[in-house]
């Protein structure tokens, strides 16, 4: 395979068990190279995260070589050739060399191969089938780097049969873009893109979750997405979306979070953000998140006062409450830095009273009890938390 004579030198070569990783797959003769988004962020001077690793061994003997070294062993996706080594407690993707048969746009049936040449033929794009060795040699097999220097995404092969194997690749061509791409995308791609955008209904909303999360979390995701909504693609995953413009002002105001980033694409109706919830299957916790960002749970304008403020954190609690300035800000374009940096600041108190005070002054156990209490602690809001317990238990003989 076509080494480049470019040679990585990172700490993460060896690091935090790699070293002992690599050496393991490679105690019986066999191969084993770093591969794809490692070797791809290493070149691009970016943070490596996760590393994945590549090797001829079949995935039974990955599992063999991995115990012999005292390492643990997942077979995560054993048949689709992956297994998960851990080293230090921290996990690798080890997967086989492979050729991937039969594909249904989805799922692919595969067959194992020592060809790395061949295994570079089934990656996606040309900037993901970069491998290295573990002395960090680079090996460019489909010319990966100057596409990556160029930062241009190209597909391996025809673009539409790759849509045709795995329809997640549409989505994917747009992510890598807004990560590593600069200029115009390359044509034939965004074309197949264009005229398959409905493959998109096949895939699981779990994978086009993920992508779609990660496509906005790119620093400026905006201009992709331009070219993703005329192309019908972004219609296709995300009816639910409409103009860019509150996400361009989310994105100027240095604000990555993908979720904001999600709910300032719709129109914020709390139908469309719990529709949008359910339908993507998200966390209990995004779900409800989502929905509280819906632009009637709370006013914030710009000019609220302190107090307004104060007390809006109070009933929201601090993340909600600055959820909602982000995209109201984003919304009309004015400045609520003072709203949001409150939010982060100022931590409420704790309300003076609990039921048994009030049971205290002889008020009956009963529905009595919390509906003063409720009533008490909105006065004690809307007094800036200012007055104190005794202060307001002085109060209940007036309170119907
Ligand atoms: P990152 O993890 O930073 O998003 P990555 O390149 O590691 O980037 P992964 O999704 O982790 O991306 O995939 C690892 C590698 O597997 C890719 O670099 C690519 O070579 C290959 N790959 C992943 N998904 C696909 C796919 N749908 N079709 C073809 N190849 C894929
Ligand atoms: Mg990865």
């Amino acid at each position: 395979m076509r080494k480049t004579g470019t040679v990585i030198t990172q700490s993460w070569l060896t690091a935090d068990g790699a070293a002992e990783v690599m050496a393991a797959l490679a105690a019986q003769g066999g191969t084993a190279r770093f591969v794809g988004g490692c070797v791809r962020d290493a070149l691009a001077g970016r943070a490596v995260r996760d590393v994945d690793i590549a090797t001829d061994q079949r995935p039974e003997t990955v599992v063999a070589l991995l115990k012999a070294a005292n390492l643990k062993a997942i077979p995560t996706g054993i048949e689709h050739g992956t297994v998960t080594a851990v080293a230090h407690g921290r996990p690798f993707e080890v997967t086989t060399l492979r050729v991937d048969v039969e594909t249904d746009g989805r799922r692919a049936l595969v067959a194992f191969t020592d060809d790395w040449a061949e295994d570079a033929q089934r990656r996606d794009f040309t900037m993901n089938a970069l491998y290295c060795d573990p002395d960090g040699t680079v090996y460019d097999p489909v010319e990966g780097v100057d596409d990556l220097e160029a930062r241009h995404v190209r597909f391996i092969g025809d673009p539409y049969r790759r849509i045709e194997e795995d329809a997640l690749r549409i989505l994917r061509f747009f992510r890598f873009h807004a990560w590593y791409g600069e200029g115009a995308m390359n044509a034939q791609g965004l074309i197949a893109c264009r005229d398959r955008h409905g493959d998109l209904d096949r895939l699981s909303v779990e994978r086009v979750r993920a992508e779609m999360l990660r496509l906005l979390e790119a620093p400026s995701p905006v201009s992709t997405l331009r070219i993703m909504a005329e192309a019908g693609v972004l219609r296709q995953v995300l009816p639910e979306s409409g103009a860019l413009r509150c996400l361009e002002r989310l994105v100027d105001m240095g604000e990555g979070d993908a979720l904001l980033r999600l709910a300032s694409l719709t129109s914020r109706r709390a139908d469309v953000l719990t529709g949008l919830a359910g339908r993507w299957k998200l966390s209990t916790r995004e779900k409800v998140r989502l929905r509280c960002m819906a632009a009637g749970e709370a006013d914030v304008p710009a000019d609220l006062s302190d107090n307004e403020a104060r007390a809006q954190v109070y009933w929201l609690g601090p993340d909600r409450f600055r959820d909602l300035v982000l995209l109201a800000w984003a919304a009309d374009g004015e400045d609520r830095r003072h709203l949001a940096a409150l939010a982060e600041r100022w931590s409420a108190p704790r309300f003076p009273l609990k039921g048994a005070d009030l049971l205290g002054q002889g008020i009956p156990a009963g529905e009595r009890v919390g509906a003063l209490l409720r009533t008490l602690e909105r006065q004690w809001v809307e007094e800036g938390f200012e007055p104190s317990g005794a202060e307001l238990l002085a109060r209940i003989q007036d309170i119907d």
